[in-house]
């Protein structure tokens, strides 16, 4: 539990700079120099916050953490655990960039989804059909969801939403049950919150998305 702590911990700390820099409007470059002051980044990849001027972007480093000692405490030593690791790198990512920008870009969430399924695909084969059909099933609700109901979900939330499930189904019906309900439970009170507050800009669901599959992997 402790080396996967260090570990998340650890792995978070190159992604601070990779997120700032990816957090840009769909189309647009990725970013050369920091929104704050302006400062040209050196390289992709670097350990510690994205600028000086943004220290808080090292809030990924505790999250990190605590996801990877969560994993390793609810799924033990299984040749699953590494799967799971490795496909929190991009889950952070896509976390911070969504609540940034409220953007889920396509290239991380493939990512996302062959970094994990694959190797599920092949750890579980039995759970190849309930996964696909769990995947369908979600994408399939959360699309027509985002039809009927525009402005809500984006499009990036249908297909991570979609992946999510795919991966998650690896793990039984139960799991994808909790995966589904969980990010509504976290998301619901936060937009009452908000709207309790005046806010009405609309709410990255993708944050809730991911910590719905995580706490449907480790508890279902
Ligand atoms: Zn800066």
């Amino acid at each position: 539990m402790i080396f996967a702590a260090l570990y998340g911990g650890a792995t978070a700390a190159f992604l601070p700079t990779v997120a700032h820099r990816l957090s840009v409007r769909f189309g647009e470059p990725a970013r050369s120099s920091c929104a704050g002051c302006g400062d040209i980044y050196p390289a992709w990849v670097r350990v510690g916050a994205a600028c000086r001027c943004h220290p808080g972007s090292l809030m990924i480093v505790p999250v990190g953490a605590v996801t990877a000692a969560v994993l390793a405490v609810a799924i033990g030593p299984s040749a699953l655990l590494p799967v799971y690791l490795v496909a929190t790198v991009p889950a952070l990512l896509l976390g911070v960039i969504d609540l940034r920008c409220r953007r889920l870009p396509d290239r991380l969430v493939g990512t996302l989804a062959v970094l994990a399924a694959v190797p599920s695909a092949i750890l579980r084969p039995s759970m190849i059909g309930p996964a696909i059909a769990a995947g369908g099933v979600v994408l399939t609700a959360y699309a027509m969801i985002a039809v009927l109901m525009p402005g809500g979900l984006g499009l990036g939330d249908v297909k991570l939403a979609g992946v999510l499930a795919l991966i998650v189904g690896f793990a039984g019906w139960p799991a994808v049950i909790v995966g589904v309900i969980a990010p509504h439970l976290i998301n619901g009170p936060i937009a009452i919150i908000q709207l309790g507050r005046g806010r009405r800009t609309p709410l990255a669901f993708g944050p809730a998305l991911l910590a719905g599959a995580l706490i449907a992997i480790t508890t279902a």
